[in-house]
């Protein structure tokens, strides 16, 4: 089956007590058994709702994957992978990663012995360098927050294999319409729903995807036991919102293009990162992995003053102010002050961002008056 008719019809079969065709919300924690150890499949909604199993055959099917689970936040979804190592294990990640990433590995699970190190990943040698006997995860996620950079997913998953560790990605930025991790070699894909997946602005949610049948075994034995689980009426509204996933990706797609070229020929903007641009330095790869370039985009100011980055993200009136991003309306953030204000100012500038950095999550608006609004913000 081809994407869009997953993403309606994955996971989702008419209700069989009613014949309802969208997925009730079945808000009950128990189910009464005929007798002891006779229930039809759901005996307690920690461990299975039949709403939120809908959704995770529905979010496994679209990331072309054998089996999905679904977690209260990307956060608890995270928390689980990691869960699964033991203490000694090694991690290797990127050195610009989403900031809850490094803050859950850094403070949480250091402590239990789990050591992280953090590369330039868009260097394949440097993770290369770094795997030992110890390493036991690749944690990537691609393109990166807010600098958009590219990391090569397949080359990623063969140094992996060689050593037996697994390849975990963090799929929120791209979604699979665009991007496929599984297909590249990846064990793992993790999404923060709460942004394209669910798409509305509504839903905090995280998800796990797998084919590989042991890593599943223990995602849904840590999945149960740790309780992290979402609520139904919040899977009810993301099976809503996938169903539309295709349509949205495709004008985010459109629209980041057309944004990223105003930008770009704009007079006072220093440099726009676009994974789209030929003159990005990971394009190739980009054009090799994904199957459209989204629409997140950042950009500096010429001069690069911090007040001149405050008075645009202050005019724009179409571009709302706020963390978060992947939803239908569109949001601008200043990295510097907002979801970066805790890295020191030279650690943030090494990685490029710097103080006329903006970044936008450009929505599903209809791009004249978005582009107008920059227009006026920027004058
Ligand atoms: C938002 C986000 C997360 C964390 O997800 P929550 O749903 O906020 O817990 C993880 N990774 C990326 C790339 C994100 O954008």
């Amino acid at each position: 089956m081809k994407f869009a008719t997953k993403a309606i019809h994955a996971g989702v079969e008419p209700d069989p007590a009613t014949g309802a065709i969208m997925t009730p919300i079945y808000q009950t924690s128990t189910y009464v058994q005929e007798g002891v150890g006779n229930h039809k499949g759901y005996e307690y909604s920690r461990t299975l709702n039949p709403t939120r199993h809908a959704l995770e055959q529905n979010i496994a099917a679209i990331e072309n994957g054998k089996y999905g689970a679904c977690f209260g936040s990307g956060l608890a979804a995270i928390d689980c992978v990691i869960k699964m190592l033991n203490p000694g294990d090694e991690v290797i990640s990127t050195n610009d990663l989403y900031g809850g990433s490094y803050r859950i590995f850094t403070t949480i699970f250091q402590k239990y012995g789990i050591k992280f190190h953090f590369v330039n990943m868009q260097n394949p040698e440097e993770v290369r360098n770094l795997v030992n006997s110890k390493t036991r995860m690749i944690w990537v996620e691609t393109p990166t927050n807010p600098m958009m950079n590219i990391v090569d997913i397949e080359a990623m998953s063969k140094i992996a294999k060689s050593c037996g560790a697994w390849v975990c990605v963090d799929n929120t930025f791209a979604t699979p319409y665009l991007q496929t991790p599984l297909d590249l070699g990846a064990d793992i894909v993790m999404h923060s729903v709460t942004k394209y997946l669910g798409g509305h602005s509504d839903v905090i949610m995280g998800a796990l995807v797998t084919s590989n049948d042991e890593i599943a075994k223990e995602m849904y034995r840590i999945q149960n036991s740790s309780g992290a689980v979402t609520g139904p009426m919040d899977s009810f509204l993301v099976l809503r919102g996938i169903k539309t996933l295709h349509l949205r990706i495709q004008r985010h797609c459109e629209n980041g293009e057309k944004i990223a070229n105003y930008l770009n020929q704009h007079s006072k903007i220093e440099k726009v990162y676009w994974p789209g641009f030929e003159s990005h330095p990971n394009h190739t790869i980009a054009k090799k992995q994904m199957r459209g370039f989204g629409g997140m985009i950042s950009f500096t100011l010429k001069g690069n003053k911090l007040e001149d980055a405050l008075e645009v993200v202050k005019k724009v009136h179409l571009f709302s102010l706020a963390e978060s991003l992947g939803g239908v309306e569109s949001l601008i953030g200043h990295p510097a002050t907002m979801t970066h204000a805790s890295i020191p100012k030279e650690i943030r500038e090494q990685s490029g961002v710097v103080d006329s950095l903006i970044r936008l999550s450009v929505g599903i608006e209809d791009s004249e008056d978005l582009i107008s609004d920059l227009e006026k913000a920027l004058a």
